[in-house]
């Protein structure tokens, strides 16, 4: 998708700091984090949100949580806790309009 930052950073356009790769999917470091612990995963596949997810493509959103268990397993912080946040849209704030889901985690976390 063109002007689309994750989709450069999935060509390699723009650097990241890669965590996770596959052929479906890519976890990288966020560029501004607000904790510890800030890791966005993203299909390579652009999508802007969940609701351009087809319900015959949803497989790709059970894969993110397999890879988002596998993180936090292997960067030791599943025994901590964290939070799994996905902005869909407008009133969520959502910047960047390729589907991410946040890993935030490495302290407390307040809610809302
Ligand atoms: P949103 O508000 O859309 O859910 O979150 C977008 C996230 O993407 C923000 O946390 C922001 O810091 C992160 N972000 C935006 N541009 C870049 C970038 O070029 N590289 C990385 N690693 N993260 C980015
Ligand atoms: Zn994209």
């Amino acid at each position: 998708m063109e002007n689309c930052i994750f989709c450069k950073i999935i060509n390699g356009e723009i650097p990241s700091n890669k965590v996770y790769e596959d052929e479906k999917v890519l976890a990288f470091k966020d560029i501004n984090p607000i904790a510890p612990v800030h890791i966005l995963v993203i299909p390579k596949k652009h999508y802007e949100s969940i609701i351009d997810i087809q319900d015959n493509e949803m497989e790709i959103v059970a894969h993110i949580h397999k890879i988002i268990n596998k993180i936090a397993d292997d960067m030791n912080f599943k025994e901590d806790g964290f939070r799994i946040v996905n902005n869909c849209g407008e009133n969520a704030g959502q910047e960047v309009k390729h589907i991410h889901y946040h890993i935030i985690g490495g302290k407390t976390l307040n809610w809302p």
